[in-house]
Order: structure tokens, then C-alpha cells, then sequence
């Protein structure tokens, strides 16, 4: 089934938005040329309210349908933040901001909320009020959790909340998304070994964190293999060891170790919160040494409620021909896992063709999907608020 023709007929317009957006990055929650663009467009559309400054650079427009105060709200969100990353995509329209790319496709996420923002102001054919949601500092600033501790949800009422993201590896155009689950909590974690450092020849003198270090990264993986159940998915990632001696013949005296914790429930999360710091504190005892863990809880589960799941997939279904109810979760995580915290509604993945992956400096967002975007929002809206 081809998408609505008013969304392919607006194709060029949500791609010169797209192209727009692309050569001016800005990052995290300073997002000042982002987000005046978005409120002013939002006010052309003729959205009835719309709110900037919230979550410092977040944005928010409501679109009133017929009998707005009967309660329904649904809310649809989009993130505005690029990446501190040097662009190498070769494109006409790339980065004008040295050091900074949108390589997450979230130009593409705005333009798209731009268009079903404009089709709904434009048409109005539902029952209830639409809020569209812009929301800064997705990439590690939980400008999501932000945005709810200044009272979104409650201060436009939203009852549910829908948001998408493209998905390199997934043909273009097509839409996939799970129940449950879709993405990971995501857990940083830094364990400081302190030994005894010295001369390399005479080991014997020293407690050597390296050593202890070694043995660590090894016990860490029994978590996964041999404490947490098969089925339940986990990773625990060391991902860079740093030791004080930069010599061939010192022993160092401490070494840390940085890494990632991704999970799927809450119940494995405080597990492996719990062993790895047992692993950890009991390893460096074993050889003379001490550990000092420091754990850090990142974003939450993205849980996709039983009934937003449902819809999500109605309204893929209406716009495209390939959508998969079933798909495989990631162990990334995403920011938009707190608004489903807050309210239900599901997160679902658009197809971005065969492009680099995600925070790539040579990653492309496909124009082609933004019709399907927009076309998925809208007809979302008028699946769930129907007019009388
Ligand atoms: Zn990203
Ligand atoms: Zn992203």
C-alpha cells in the first residue's frame, strides 16, 4: 500500500526542512538556531499553542481537533540533538559546524514531526487535542526525563505518547517494533583497583592491579554466562582499562577500569548492579588489592505498553506494505524510555535502507522515509481520536 499521496506530494518540503536542519548541528541542550526554527515553523503551521524553553531548548505545539476538550491527548515526540562527531557523509548539505553531525537522524526525526504537525494543523480530522513534543539532549543528556520533571505530561495532559526512530539495516520504508522490551537500560560503571606498584623485576614486592585487573575482566563475564538465565538478555561490556605506569619496567599502582552494563528488566538490572560490585571488591581481595566501584544508572528500559504496541502497528500498517510486530530488541538505549515511564504508547523503527550505521560519521538519513514518518504520526492521531 503506497503512502497517502498528501505526504509524497509534500515530500520536497519535509526534505528542504531535513537539509535545513542537517547543515546546522547543535548539540545537547544548546540547541538555540534548532529549536527557534522548530517554534517558528510550528506557529506558520498554525499549531493553537506553542511553547518554547522547556527543558532549556525543548519545544512543544498543540494542534486542538474537534471537541478539544473531551480529554483525549495524544502526544508525539521527535529528538533535536546531533552529536560532537566530524562529518564525513561528502554530502552538498553537510555540517556547517565544525566537530558536529546529525549522524542519529534526528534532522530527519523534526522534519518528520514537522510534517504530520503541519497535515494535522492543516486538516484536523480528529476528536481531542494532538501535542507534538521536540525534545533536546537525547544523546546522553535525558532531555526526555527532563522535559517530564518539568511537567509535560501533566501541564498539556497527554494521556499517551508515540515516538520513532530510523534504523540503518532495515529497508527503507519498512516499520518494525516489538511489545515489551524494544531497548536497554543502559548502566556505565568505573572500578578503581589500588595495589602496591614497583620495580617490574622484582614482582614479588608489589601487589600488581594489572594482574588483579585481568582477572576481573574475566570474572565480570561470569555474570552473563553463568549467574544471569540464559533467556533474559544482558551484556556487560569492559570497554577501556587505564593503568598509571606507561613504562616497560614500572608495576603500576592502580588501574581503572570503565565499561557498560545494558538490561532488560528491572530485576537483572539491581542483579547485576549487586554482583558486579561482589566480582569486583572480592577479586581484589583475593590478591592483597582493594576495589572501589562506582556504578551509574543511565536510561531505563524502553518498555512498549500491550495496547500502544497495537496501534503503533495499525498505523504502520496503513502506511506501508513491511511491518514487523515482532522484531528482534537492541541493547542500546534511548532517553524517550522515561515518557514511557510516564505515560503508555510504544517507539517504533522506521527503515532507513542500507546505510552506515547510526553515529557514523559517513551515516545517511534516506529522504525517501520522511513521507512514511509523517504518514505514520498522522494516521496514528486519526486511528486512535477518531471523529464521531
Ligand atoms: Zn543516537
Ligand atoms: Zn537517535
Amino acid at each position: 500500500m503506497p503512502v497517502k499521496s498528501y505526504f509524497n506530494d509534500h515530500a520536497a518540503q519535509y526534505t528542504s526542512w531535513r537539509h535545513d536542519l542537517h547543515r546546522q548541528p547543535e548539540l545537547m541542550y544548546d540547541l538555540p538556531e534548532t529549536a527557534a526554527k522548530i517554534a517558528r515553523w510550528l506557529r506558520e503551521f498554525g499549531c493553537d499553542i506553542v511553547e518554547e524553553g522547556i527543558a532549556r531548548s525543548g519545544v512543544v505545539g498543540v494542534i486542538k481537533g474537534h471537541d478539544p476538550d473531551c480529554g483525549a491527548v495524544i502526544g508525539l515526540r521527535a529528538d533535536m540533538d546531533a552529536l560532537p562527531i566530524t562529518e564525513a557523509s561528502g554530502l552538498a548539505f553537510a555540517s556547517q559546524s565544525d566537530g558536529k553531525m546529525h549522524a542519529c537522524g534526528h534532522d530527519g526525526h523534526m522534519a518528520i514531526l514537522l510534517g504530520a504537525a503541519q497535515y494535522l494543523a492543516q486538516t484536523r480530522a480528529f476528536k481531542g487535542t494532538v501535542v507534538v513534543v521536540f525534545q533536546p539532549a537525547e544523546e546522553g543528556g535525558g532531555g526526555g526525563l527532563q522535559m517530564c520533571r518539568e511537567g509535560l505530561m501533566e501541564r498539556f495532559a497527554i494521556q499517551e505518547i508515540y515516538g520513532l526512530h530510523n534504523m540503518p539495516g532495515i529497508p527503507a520504508g519498512h516499520f518494525a517494533i516489538c511489545e515489551g522490551p524494544i531497548m536497554a537500560a543502559c548502566d556505565e560503571f568505573d572500578i578503581t583497583i589500588s595495589g602496591n606498584g614497583g620495580h617490574a623485576a622484582t614482582p614479588h614486592l608489589t601487589i600488581d592491579p594489572v594482574i588483579v585487573a585481568a582477572q576481573m575482566i574475566m570474572a565480570l563475564q561470569t555474570i552473563t554466562s553463568r549467574n544471569v538465565n540464559p533467556h533474559d538478555q544482558v551484556v556487560v561490556s569492559v570497554c577501556a582499562v587505564e593503568t598509571d605506569s606507561t613504562a616497560h619496567n614500572v608495576i603500576s599502582e592502580q588501574v581503572v577500569l570503565r565499561g557498560t552494563v545494558r538490561s532488560m528488566s528491572p530485576q537483572v538490572r539491581d542483579f547485576v548492579e549487586q554482583q558486579l560490585g561482589r566480582v569486583a571488591i572480592s577479586t581484589a581481595q583475593a590478591f592483597g588489592a582493594q576495589a572501589d566501584v562506582s556504578y551509574h544508572r543511565g536510561y531505563p528500559v524502553t518498555f512498549n505498553h500491550a495496547a500502544g504496541t497495537a496501534h503503533a502497528i495499525d498505523a504502520a500498517r496503513a502506511v506501508s506494505a513491511d511491518v514487523d510486530p515482532d522484531v528482534t530488541p537492541m541493547m542500546g538505549a534511548e532517553d524517550f524510555s522515561y515518557m514511557l515511564e510516564a505515560r503508555p504508547g510504544a517507539y517504533i523503527w522506521l527503515g532507513n535502507g542500507d546505510s552506515a550505521a547510526l553515529h557514523s560519521p559517513h551515516y545517511k538519513f534516506d529522504d525517501s522515509i520522511l513521507p512514511y514518518g509523517a504518514a505514520w504520526f498522522s494516521t496514528l492521531v486519526e486511528q486512535r481520536l477518531p471523529l464521531d
